[in-house]
């Protein structure tokens, strides 16, 4: 027998709610075994629902209900009925008070949403549909209401009582109670309405940072950054990010806080990354705790971003939310815009946009072309948690950014400005933020909306016909958009196309278009919408080469046909930093892809000296901006081959790509040995853009040497990682020899996880860089760490480490005996009785089983059907399955 079919909820079928909640007052008592929620609600019919009769209907989720009152008058067994997931109640006045009584029990609470309890206390994440794990609610985004919070719980083992607003009142309770050990409680009260997504509460042992900022109107705002006991060390990066994010938000957007204070709480329990709740912020240990010794470069820039993007949420998400889940990307994307934005601002801007991008096609452009693929804003689903995706989130900040290059920089700003003046405090959609966006800079969008609603990554083939005695280039640009589940015909988009020509001397070359009186800048944003579009440019001299898409102005994959002396000249030459980089990659790409055929051949790979030159002069600029060389020196992902390949070839992808990194490493030797000198950073540890930027480059040069199998290399790679005083150049140390097959691996990860088995973050690196190494025997080492002391199948970040390691490397994981999908299978199946959302996440890892040989296929295809059958599975789960298998 299976489980019946989950339900899907359709955006089509949106409306209003039938009652709305003025505001709540919650009692939460924090007992050892189980916590008691008493919720009293102020409820009324709502005047914009068309059904003036509908019964009340309350959402709930492992709730035991002990009461139930109306007015105060307790209600008979026969007013009410309570399901497995609502609470209804047939018969209610136009206006009333619910009181609701029940038990929930956070210390079994493994799904970690709605309230948990983890090693310091206990903590919440309601985002999408956890407040109904705490009480019965109408828990959807578009009903907003003020909120009382009482919280008790025993004062020694918990002496942190937080929850979103102001602290009102507080006291000890145990004389009154009569209890021991003695207890303490703490009233909190948010002036904001809010939706319950936002609601968030904390009780736990934790240490406090406490800082300041002065608003540019001049109010003090209290910042605390709450820790586990003993973590202080650790959080005064985090402080900084969010001073400097709140300082960005009122200089670029004229944005302030509008509290009197802000609070951060960290937790190593937690499923997402952070979450933006009203005043109090719930975090990721990950993105809040940082030192030089146990953070690198990355997790410090990390720290800027997410931080920032929570900061950025309490405008774009809260102050303005969105009405359905539907329209997470309203919040999520413009708020992504804003932290990418933020990042580009505090570091290198193409560098930023290039990172960007790399992320874009290593997981949106996958997911918009497997069996997930789901527009911007999706038109179904059967669990939201499943659509937090990089569509909603990376590809809904392409679409904004879209319509910034669309309207300019200055159009935008009002757009933002018109959008809060006209909701403000409401729960809103889309397109009413496309609205805005468009009454404010006259520009017409609608054509552009159907971003929101189709899937799938366009395409654009373009062509160019240079005629010398006219001295005209026509740019000739088809788009096209393939089919996608359920939408199997797209229509045109409203595409922003920058486009430069540059010359033989490499300078741009002054653009004019026929029609206009005379050339105007270097690089002109044309607006694509039609299907195919013909585009003449006047008075260019000489045969320009087209630098198209710069600064990728657009989501797409474009189709030019370079040669390879066209892209050797545009990484030489391109103004645009960005299709500098670009120009690279796809040089890097051809020869990678002929590599791969000939080894499919079976014969060996002989890569173009051309290359070797052109890489040689990339790193030999290296210091002119070393960010930028470290990125134009890496090589496209496995992941990124595989997207280009019909049928995916994961042994022989794996083969070219270290047979290209060998090779040029043999050919630069000398100057990999010599710039990995000179990058050397001197003096104490800085995680700013610059010195982060040297080791970039250094930490390269070091990869590729160890791609050498040299002894003496070993010892410098070892004698880094031993003296490093910093993570950064420790772990580049230790993910170089991971991949290799040598003694010194074992003492390297030996040490490593000696000195540092008493942090949690640390730890989760040694299971990643162990889980990601290219070594034939990583599967069975996976295997073996999943009963490791430092493994744990409840702690997300664990999970991710070690059994999303193994799922992102694609040599190991695609094994052709089927024994990566096997484990995957197996992990899915054991984390789903566990944490429903964390399991459909790994889950993913099947997306693109279609894409690989037929022995691959069936392997898969057993995994996935094994995970459908089993008993009870989530409907998580089940929906990233069965559309897999669709
Ligand atoms: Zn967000």
């Amino acid at each position: 027998m299976r489980d019946p079919v989950p339900q899907v909820t359709y955006l089509k079928d949106y409306a209003p709610p039938a009652f709305l909640i003025t505001s709540v007052d919650l009692d939460v008592d924090i007992e050892d075994e189980f916590t008691r929620v008493r919720a009293t609600l102020a409820l009324q019919r709502n005047p914009r629902s068309a059904d003036s009769a509908a019964p009340l209907v309350l959402n709930a989720d492992e709730l035991e209900l002990e009461a139930i009152a109306l007015n105060g008058a307790p209600l008979p067994a026969s007013a009410y009925a309570v399901e497995a997931n609502r609470l209804t109640i047939s018969s209610v006045p136009a206006q009333f008070a619910l009181t609701t009584v029940c038990k929930i029990y956070p210390k079994q609470n493994t799904k970690l949403m709605g309230l948990y309890a983890s090693k310091d206390g206990y903590f919440t994440q309601c985002e999408a549909e956890g407040f109904r794990r705490i009480t019965y609610f109408i828990d959807r985004p578009d009903v907003m209401a003020r909120y009382s919070v009482t919280i008790h719980a025993d004062q020694a083992t918990y002496p942190v009582l937080l929850s979103n607003g102001n602290l009102v009142a507080s006291g000890d309770a145990s004389h009154q109670e009569g209890k021991t050990p003695a207890r303490h409680w703490a009233r909190w009260e948010d002036p904001f309405p809010k939706p319950s997504y936002l609601f968030a509460m904390v009780a736990a042992k934790l240490d406090k940072l406490e800082d300041s900022f002065v608003t540019r109107s001049g109010r003090n705002v209290g910042l605390q950054i709450y820790v586990e006991p003993g973590k202080l060390d650790q959080c005064g990066f985090a402080m900084q990010a969010l001073k400097k994010a709140m300082r960005w938000d009122e200089e670029v957007f004229g944005l302030e806080l509008d509290l009197d204070q802000y609070m951060i709480v960290a937790v190593g329990d937690f499923n997402m990354g952070a979450m933006e709740n009203k005043g109090l912020n719930i975090f990721n240990t990950k993105y809040v705790l940082a030192r030089p010794d146990i953070a690198t470069d990355g997790d410090f820039m990390h720290i800027d971003r997410v931080v920032g993007h929570e900061y950025f949420h309490n405008w774009t998400g809260n102050r303005v939310t969105c009405r359905d889940w539907f329209q997470l990307s309203l919040t999520e994307g413009l708020t992504v815009f804003r932290d990418q934005e933020f990042g580009a601002d505090l570091y290198s801007r193409p560098v930023a946009r290039i990172q960007e991008v790399r992320g874009l096609r290593a997981a949106q452009f996958p997911e918009d072309a497997g069996p997930m693929a789901h527009p911007v804003r999706p038109q179904s689903y059967m669990e939201i948690s499943n659509f937090y995706t990089a569509t909603v989130y990376e590809k809904g900040a392409e679409v904004v950014r879209m319509i910034h290059t669309l309207i300019g920089r200055e159009n935008f700003r009002k757009g933002m400005d018109l959008y809060f003046r006209r909701f403000d405090g409401q729960a809103v959609t889309m397109d009413d933020f496309v609205q805005a966006m468009q009454d404010a800079s006259g520009t017409d969008l609608a054509q552009f909306r159907r971003w929101y609603d189709q899937a799938g990554t366009p395409v654009l083939e373009v062509s160019s016909a240079y005629d010398a005695p006219s001295q005209r280039l026509t740019l000739t640009v088809k788009q096209s958009c393939p089919p996608t589940p359920g939408q199997p015909d797209k229509l045109p988009l409203h595409i922003p196309f920058a486009v430069g020509l540059v010359g033989g001397d490499g300078d741009d070359i002054a653009l004019q278009l026929e029609g206009e009186g005379r050339p105007g800048g270097a690089t002109r944003v044309l607006s694509l919408k039609s299907s195919e579009e013909h585009f003449v440019f006047v008075s260019v001299g000489q045969k320009p080469v087209p630098s198209l898409l710069r600064s990728f102005s657009a989501p797409v994959i474009l189709k030019y046909p370079y040669t390879s002396e066209e892209l050797t000249h545009l990484l030489a030459r391109d103004a645009d930093a960005f299709n500098r980089w670009e120009a690279g990659q796809r040089l890097a790409l051809d020869i990678l892809l002929r590599a791969i055929s000939t080894l499919q051949a079976g014969t060996e790979p002989v890569f173009r000296e051309s290359f070797v030159a052109a890489v040689a002069r990339v790193l030999a600029d290296g210091p002119t901006d070393p960010a930028f060389a470290a990125e134009a020196l890496s090589l496209p992902s496995e992941v990124y081959l595989a997207e280009q390949m019909k049928m995916v070839n994961p042994d022989a992808i794996h083969a070219a790509r270290v047979r290209l990194r060998r090779h040029l490493a043999h050919s630069l030797r000398a100057e990999f040995a010599a710039m990995y000198v000179r990058q050397r950073v001197a003096g104490p540890y800085s995680p700013d853009a610059d010195p982060a930027a040297r080791r970039s480059l250094r930490n390269l040069c070091l990869g590729y040497l160890m791609e050498l199998d040299d002894p003496e290399v070993r010892a410098l790679c070892m004698e880094q990682f031993d003296r490093a005083d910093n993570m950064t150049d420790a772990m580049a140390a230790l993910a170089a020899l991971a991949n290799c097959d040598c003694p010194e691996r074992a003492q390297a990860l030996d040490r490593f996880y000696a000195k540092w088995r008493g942090e949690p973050l640390v730890v989760d690196k040694w299971l990643g860089v162990q889980a990601t190494s290219r070594l034939p025997g990583t599967l069975t080492q996976v295997i073996r760490l999943l009963s490791h002391e430092a493994f744990n199948m409840r702690n997300p970040n664990k999970v991710y480490a070690l059994i999303g390691g193994l799922r992102s490397n694609q040599v190991r994981f695609h094994a052709a005996d089927g024994a990566g999908y096997h484990f995957l299978a197996d992990q899915v199946i054991a984390l789903d009785a566990l944490n429903p959302t964390v399991a459909a996440r790994m889950a993913r890892g099947f997306d693109r089983w279609r894409k690989f040989d037929a022995v691959r296929q069936s392997h898969s295809r057993s995994a996935l059907e094994r995970i459908r059958d089993t008993r009870g599975l989530s409907k998580d789960t089940f929906e990233v399955v069965s559309r897999a298998l669709a």
